[in-house]
């Protein structure tokens, strides 16, 4: 589609209506989107139908405290270049704190910082493996081929159908160090279990996130809540910048008319919001309750995002009077918990009062053992598993807790998931589907989010005769790395870039 802009008016001429751009979904792929088309002389409309914007990666308020409660904690990488560009575009770039190493609390309670080392990368993380505390010499070997085997691949195994966990066992790997190092490192990341994920999607963590860059792995933690993060400080962000943000306003359809030409989006309370592009950012399982038959029967691809299926995340918050866990963060290889992060460390929040008390969120991906399971059996559960690790926990008085298992967190990186990702643009003109989900390059992360919303704002530039590249490109390999992986993230990575041509 190409929308002519106005000529200069002639000095008496009323100047006409700016393009208008609706966006359905305030979730990072809607809001990436808002911010890069602000302050461009179009008019925006994002509409929300919770009462805060955020999506997945907000906050509620606890009623007990008023406090704002993270549904989840969410941890981005350096490697995420949009999702830092996104930051900083709104302001909120210095509202993270950068852990130079991450930290490992092995069965036997023996610690092990993975930090980068003074060789190149791919070499970078060589020597905090081997002094890794948690594997034997021989495990360390066998899981140093598999790393080899992995890298050196250059995406020619991914796509065959095979689960991830299917070609460990393949390439030497056992029980143990699947599930000490393997799914340590990759359930987290993908949000996935290793027998249901897909080789390409593991290739890629392990590419871009810690080899191809020497502080690509290294992680971004908010230093607030996600519901001031992605919620209050952007919808404050947007209306200065001229985005009419509209909360609690679920869109019922996209609508067209006779002819299929976009008209814009009909709200559940029956107005009609008139638009010249729309961009659906909504999660998978609602995108096509929201297109009419005549549109959704145009987008190649539609039905197959009916064969998505989900996988959950839950994350449980405990207030202890004292404090139990001596680390800002940790990761616990081979438990039930698998992340720990202290958030009166991380974000100065404190259980108890001024200056007492600690504060953990807990994190445990790819949850389906939990999912029959109730709140308080999931609470004990985590707490026996802790105090395995700090028997403190048995003596401290838990103040209050939250038990948050979203059951449809992700998308699911199933062997042969990326054959059903739609791209952004669609068949009708003016019409962008955009959110995690869509065809991005990436798994289920706020980096795809970004770039997905990216993407749908760059085609919407381009029909409006004002190409410009958004999104920005993947950190470039280190000169080693890149020798030895392969050059350019299309031949370093099993998942192509997503294609955006416009
Ligand atoms: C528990 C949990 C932990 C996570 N941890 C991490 C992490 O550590 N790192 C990471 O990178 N990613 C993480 N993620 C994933 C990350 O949150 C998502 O990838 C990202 O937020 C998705 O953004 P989105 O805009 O695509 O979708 P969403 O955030 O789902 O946004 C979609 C929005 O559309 C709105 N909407 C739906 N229907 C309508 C309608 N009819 N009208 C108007 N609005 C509508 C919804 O209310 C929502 O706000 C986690 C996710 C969860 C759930």
């Amino acid at each position: 589609m190409t929308i002519e802009l106005p000529a200069p008016p002639h000095p008496t001429t009323p100047l006409p209506p700016p393009p208008h751009v609706a966006i359905a979904g305030g979730g990072l792929a809607g809001l990436a989107a808002a911010a890069a088309l602000a302050d461009r002389g179009l008019r925006i409309t994002l509409l929300e139908s919770r009462p805060r914007l955020g999506g997945r990666a907000s906050s509620f308020v606890d009623p007990a405290t008023g406090e704002k409660v993270d549904n989840c904690q969410h941890v981005s990488m350096r490697c995420c270049t949009n999702l830092a560009d996104f930051c900083r575009r709104v302001g909120i770039d210095g509202l993270f704190r950068t852990e130079p190493a991450v930290t490992f609390l092995g069965p036997a309670g023996k610690v092990s910082r993975l930090a980068a080392g003074i060789l190149p990368a791919p070499l970078h993380l060589a020597g905090s493996f081997l002094r890794a505390r948690y594997l034997g010499p021989v495990e360390k070997l066998r899981v140093g081929y598999g790393l080899a085997r992995l890298a050196l691949d250059r995406g020619d195994e991914a796509g065959r159908g095979e689960s991830f966990a299917g070609w460990l066992l393949r390439h030497g790997q056992t029980p143990r160090t699947m599930d000490l190092f393997w799914s340590t490192v990759l359930v987290s990341a993908l949000n996935e279990r290793l027998d249901r994920m897909d080789v390409g999607h593991a290739r890629k963590v392990f590419v871009d996130g810690f080899l191809a860059t020497k502080h690509g792995f290294e992680m971004e933690l908010p230093l607030v809540p996600l519901g001031e993060l992605y919620g209050s400080r952007l919808e404050d962000w947007l209306s200065v910048h001229g985005v009419d943000v509209r909360l609690t306003t679920g869109v019922k359809e996209v609508e067209v008319d006779d002819e299929g030409a976009l008209r814009g989006m009909r709200l559940r309370s029956g107005e009609l919001v008139a638009a010249d592009f729309v961009v659906v950012a909504v999660p998978f399982d609602r995108v096509r309750s929201l297109l009419p038959e005549s549109a959704a029967e145009r987008i190649e691809g539609l039905d197959r995002i009916g064969q998505m299926e989900s996988s959950p995340i839950t994350g449980v918050h405990l207030w202890f009077d004292r404090a139990v866990c001596p680390f800002d963060h940790v990761v616990l290889p081979g438990r039930l918990v698998q992340w720990v992060f202290n958030h009166t460390a991380i974000q100065g929040r404190p259980a108890a009062g001024p200056d007492g008390g600690q504060y953990l969120q807990i994190v445990i991906s790819a949850s389906y053992d939990l999912l029959g399971k109730g709140r308080d059996e999931i609470r004990e559960a985590v707490l026996a598993d802790l105090a395995e690790v700090w028997p403190v926990v048995k003596d401290a008085r838990l103040i209050r807790s939250w038990v948050v298992t979203e059951h449809g967190a992700t998308f699911a990186v199933r062997p042969g998931v990326e054959a059903i990702r739609p791209p952004q643009r669609t068949a009708v003109d003016g019409l962008f589907l955009a959110g995690d989900w869509t065809d991005t390059g990436w798994p289920a992360t706020m980096e795809g989010a970004v770039r997905s919303g990216y993407a749908a704002a760059q085609g919407i530039l381009a029909d409006l005769q004002r190409p410009e590249r958004l999104i920005r490109r993947e950190l470039e390999p280190d000169r080693f790395a890149r020798w030895l992986l392969g050059e350019g993230p299309a031949r370093r990575s099993a998942i192509p870039p997503a294609r955006v041509p416009w």
